[in-house]
């Protein structure tokens, strides 16, 4: 049984999540026009996402973070996106000289040796392309969900963030179950990962299948302590990472 049949009946309010969700990319489109963004992690959500900017022709651009270190199920979502929806995904790639210099001093498996090498590693391959990627943008949208983790527990539809830039989340309230069952509803392309147990995809190195009963994040750098799992692209300022 793959994700999408596992997930084939609609829970109680999914209809109303939909059209909320619509409302509020309608919504952050107009106020935005013309400064707003998907940072897509090509992950189920972001697809959700992607397939109803497209499917009610939202002037949303999409964009997504190549850090390097991706899966190659995960790339080949950027060639399906484009033919499927007619968009372009602009690729935001970290500095390779900074990459090469990291490399040089810390080794390839650096993000193994400690915490603070593997929030550096992010640092300079997530957290530098995201700020050129929200650069002169207003408004950016994600696919954060509450229910993905604790520290996730609070997530807002909408925050205006310390730089003024809106952050929409307008999947906050929706299940695991509510993504899929749009997925399968609406035949969305999806990372072909997700049918072999990784809710969560990040990185190559980084990321793990689960096994049954355990956390949505728990094949996030699963070495570390429960509190540090975030890369930095999604913590606010002055809250630990
Ligand atoms: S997830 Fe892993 S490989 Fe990717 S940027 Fe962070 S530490 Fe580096």
């Amino acid at each position: 049984m793959n994700a999408v049949q596992m997930h084939a009946r609609a829970t109680p309010g999914f209809d109303e999540r939909v059209a909320d969700t619509l409302a509020v990319l309608r919504n952050a489109a107009r106020v935005h026009a013309g400064r707003i963004v998907q940072a897509t992690s090509l992950g189920a959500e972001d697809m959700v996402l992607t397939d109803l900017i497209a499917r009610n022709g939202l002037p949303i651009t999409l964009a997504s973070l190549d850090t390097g270190k991706l899966h190659g199920e995960t790339l080949a979502l950027i060639p399906r996106i484009e033919q499927r929806y007619g968009l372009s995904v602009q690729l935001f790639r970290p500095a390779e000289a900074a990459v090469v210099q990291f490399i040089a001093r810390h080794g390839e498996r650096a993000m193994f040796d400690s915490v603070e090498l593997r929030k550096a590693c992010c640092g300079l391959r997530k957290l530098e392309p995201l700020s050129r990627l929200l650069e002169g943008m207003g408004a950016w949208v994600t696919g954060l969900r509450r229910e993905q983790s604790t520290q996730r527990a609070d997530v807002p539809q909408y925050e205006v963030e310390a730089t003024g830039r809106v952050k929409f989340n307008p999947l906050a309230d929706w299940s695991w179950a509510d993504v899929w069952h749009y997925i399968q509803t609406h035949d969305v392309p999806y990372n072909a990962l997700h049918d072999q147990f990784f809710p969560s995809i990040g990185c190559a190195p980084c990321t793990r299948a689960i096994a049954l009963g355990e956390d949505f994040r728990a094949g996030r750098w699963w070495w570390e302590d429960q509190g540090a799992k975030e890369c930095g692209l999604h913590v606010k300022e002055g809250t630990p990472a």
